[in-house]
């Protein structure tokens, strides 16, 4: 069987490096915020090209830190898109703020920028687009509706790790990069985590305060703060990969390039990328026709694809008619189309020639 991801696969390609990087933590003795996690914080916030990096505890929480550095709240309005994880919004709502949600752009799956526009109020604080699948956003058309308009900008970067517009790493664009380490994503612990990252060191400062009770120094609060801190173990663990992060990232490039000419003829929407775009292909997602039954047939023959995401926020049970929202026209025509072929860096060439012979049986 293959699945969508395989995240064991990649514990098992490095096995022997993740265990020994355990067990010095394991034997160290020290469990929380040490040496593991501030040169993890280092490496990663030097690998997107920022310059600080703030473990937490989730991919969630750096979203909810972030907002919260950033001064959203009640009252504030936070702009996102309806096509992403629901994480992305309760996070918004988490901080006590209102999400207004903005239609996607056709090709790229990611925040269109007009939709977004029409959106802003008195009370937007932020925009927060998602650099969705692993495409970057049109970062260029979004930061300028941040400037002109006087408010944070906000990635969620949790699909995204590598991917890159203009030569630049995604996460060094906005404000702050909000990143998840969920097992499955680009960069995946063996666990939960999260990352933010900041190029504003009275950013950073904020976060690193907020993740521990507002601690200055051990127990003692100079402003208001929550527990969400990233393990030593999970950033120990998490340094081992991040040295193999732009080799898988390329594979993953690799497998999506094969992927790519073996559809062409077929009747399928493959994943466009822009031309100033590099796509980091955390998932890569087909449009086609009768979806739902081919999803069946592929499983049949042992190819597991997923739905990113079966029902878009807004209509969400607990959000339908609840949260303001823009038109959904993109949104709602691409919902029985969207399709996640298995992508992960360890596939071996019988896996995608497995994908691409159980695609090309079951599309036509
Ligand atoms: C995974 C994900 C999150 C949340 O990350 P967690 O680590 O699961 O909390 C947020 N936004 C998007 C787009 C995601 O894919």
């Amino acid at each position: 069987m293959i699945l969508t991801a395989d995240p064991s696969s990649s514990y098992r390609a490095y096995a022997s490096e993740i265990d020994q990087a355990i067990q010095s933590v394991l034997a160290s003795g020290w469990y929380i915020l040490g040496d593991n996690v501030a040169e993890f914080e280092r490496e990663f916030a030097g690998w997107c090209g920022s310059a600080f990096g703030i473990g937490v505890a989730s991919g969630t929480d750096s979203i909810c830190l972030a907002l919260r550095a950033l001064g959203a709240g009640p009252g504030k309005e936070v702009i996102t898109v309806s096509h992403t994880a629901v994480a992305t919004v309760a996070a918004i709502e988490a901080v006590g703020a209102t999400p207004v949600l903005a239609d996607v752009d056709a090709d790229t799956y990611t925040m269109d920028a007009e939709s977004a526009k029409a959106l802003v109020s008195e009370q937007t604080c932020a925009i927060m687009p998602v650099h969705l699948y692993g495409h970057p956003a049109d970062m260029k058309a979004l930061g300028e509706l941040s400037r002109i308009n006087g408010i944070a900008l906000v990635e969620d970067c949790a699909q995204a790790h590598g991917a890159m517009l203009d030569g630049n790493r995604v996460g060094s664009f906005g404000d702050v990069g909000c990143f998840s380490l969920y097992p499955t994503k680009n960069l995946g612990a063996i666990g939960d985590g999260g990352i933010v990252v900041s190029a504003a060191p009275e950013l950073a400062e904020a976060l690193k305060l907020i993740r521990q009770y507002g601690w200055d120094t051990p127990q003692h609060s100079i402003r208001p703060g929550v527990c969400s801190r990233l393990d030593e173990i999970q950033a120990a663990i998490l340094r081992v990969k991040l040295k193999h992060l732009d080799d898988e990232i390329r594979r993953r490039q690799e497998i999506a390039g094969i992927y790519d000419a073996a559809f062409a003829k077929l009747d399928i929407k493959c994943p466009l990328v822009r031309e100033n775009a590099e796509h980091a292909y955390h998932l890569y997602v087909v449009q086609l026709a009768a979806r739902d039954a081919v999803k069946v047939a592929l499983a049949e023959r042992g190819v597991v694809a997923g739905i990113h995401y079966p029902i878009p926020v807004h209509a969400q049970p607990t959000y339908i008619g609840r949260v303001r929202s823009a038109s959904m026209t993109v949104t709602e025509q691409i919902q029985s189309r969207i399709l996640s072929l298995p992508l992960y860096p360890q596939m071996s060439e019988t896996d995608v020639d497995t994908v691409i012979d159980a695609v090309r049986t079951c599309v036509n």
